[in-house]
């Protein structure tokens, strides 16, 4: 496989950016790698300097859910940069955004739109806390929900206590503001609130958890966690970021029928332009500035293109995209079970969100995913790789599905995983 042209501007960017990257998983070093340099893409597929093709399931880390450059998101794209591409001042995309996603998402009567997702959880934690009068926040182990300081946070000692920083330059009073329990452990959740009673603002999750691989919420844990912060005049913040119009189209509130307190979303709410956003009851949202004393503001919120980006993809999921994209993932899983069948491997799907662990499972948590031998990983990715098959570079990140993705790449896909496997196991 020629790499040349990547390996040099790989090369160059190093000189550029910590790691030759603009966010560190990109820089391949989990898969003991470096990366390809992207020239181009289209529907499902990208392609690299030396010509090289691959099938993507990255697509983006998940926004491309329509596949790359889809014509009508190209159209109205260039049809808002025809009109300028920020103001600063209130634009009508906004409201048409704003009304598709509490279409999908009711429970978000009002939002706030940002440029990302870390920043979409700045603002719902910030909003928690500032109802609440409470500092403390709990969060899961193995949930990813941005790179904040109060976030980036393991485990502590003990089961629900305070946790510590899991990145320099995180001072301990932040990371002292924020609890880490198992994901799916009702009781480690009691606990916490046990011994913060008075103290905890919320506690937010993943409720399909996607940062460590996809796991799925056990039956009732979502409604009890909500019971449980009520009891205790806490948020419950779902950070949909990821599983937000993948999970569902009404995400996975929408599928498991839980509503939090504050709903988070991102990557697919943009269409691939950078949008997050936050939102609440109308009277939750309220406290933000500047009706309420919550303050939160942005330069390019809520710009016209991107709100155009992510309205016509939000249009096209609703119009059959989704269902075309939960079809491929049907095709897709229906090989791949086949394939793993006598094999110790875990598969895990959610929507168009799926993982493949190489370990037998069952994986319902993070202590269940660190065992998952991360070079035979590092061995299927090359291989992978190799065939023309892009996946995300680290065993202990979600796959997802495109509309774009068609039948023969969809084979051709389910050949590279047979031989790969068969080569590892
Ligand atoms: N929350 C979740 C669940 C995510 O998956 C991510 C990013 O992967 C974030 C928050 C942060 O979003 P962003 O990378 O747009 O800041």
């Amino acid at each position: 496989m020629k790499t040349d042209l990547s390996d040099s501007l790989y090369k160059e960017a190093c000189d550029l950016f910590p790691g030759g990257v603009n966010s560190p998983v990109r820089a391949f070093k989990s898969i003991d790698s470096t990366p390809f340099v992207v020239k181009s893409a289209d529907k499902a597929i990208l392609e690299d300097f030396d010509g090289n093709k691959y099938i993507d399931y990255v697509l983006s880390w998940g926004p491309m859910v329509l596949g790359h450059r889809h014509p009508e998101v190209e159209k109205v794209v260039i049809e808002a940069l025809s009109k300028g591409w920020t103001y600063g001042a209130p634009c009508e995309n906004e409201n048409l955004l704003g009304k598709k996603v509490k279409e999908l998402f009711p429970s978000m009567e009002m939002m706030r739109f940002v440029n990302s997702g870390t920043e979409a959880v700045m603002g719902a934690i910030r909003l928690a806390r500032g109802v609440t009068g409470k500092e403390i926040i709990i969060k899961c182990d193995g949930g990813y929900h941005g790179h904040s300081d109060g976030l980036l946070v393991s485990a502590g000692s003990g089961l629900a206590t305070l946790g510590t920083s899991n990145s320099s330059g995180v001072p301990k009073e932040f990371a002292s503001k924020t609890i880490v329990i198992p994901i799916n452990d009702i009781n480690a959740l009691e606990t916490a609130f046990k011994n913060y009673p008075d103290n905890i603002a919320a506690f937010i999750l993943e409720p399909v958890n996607g940062n460590v691989g996809v796991i799925k919420p056990e039956a009732d844990f979502l409604a009890q966690a909500k019971e449980i912060c009520h009891k205790h005049n806490s948020k419950l913040i779902f950070d949909e970021v990821m599983c937000g119009f993948r999970a569902s189209l009404g995400g996975a509130q929408g599928l498991y029928g839980v509503t939090p307190d504050i709903t988070v979303l991102g990557k697919v709410i943009g269409g691939g332009f950078p949008v997050g956003a936050y939102g609440a009851s109308r009277e939750l949202m309220e406290n933000i500035a500047p009706l309420g004393a919550v303050y939160q503001a942005g330069t390019l919120s809520g710009n016209p293109v991107a709100m155009a980006a992510g309205l016509k993809t939000l249009e096209l999921l609703q119009n059959s995209e989704n269902e075309k994209a939960n079809q491929q993932m049907d095709k897709l899983e229906k090989g791949l079970l086949d394939i793993i069948k006598n094999l110790p491997c875990f598969y895990n799907r959610v929507g168009t969100m799926y993982s493949l662990f190489l370990t037998p499972g069952p994986i319902k948590n993070y202590q269940d995913v660190s065992k998952v031998d991360g070079s035979k990983f590092t061995k299927l990715h090359r291989s992978m790789l190799e065939k023309g098959v892009y996946l995300a570079p680290s065993a202990f990140e979600a796959g997802f599905m495109s509309s774009a993705h068609t039948d023969e790449q969809i084979n051709l896909t389910l050949q590279a995983f047979e031989d790969s496997l068969k080569s590892i196991f």
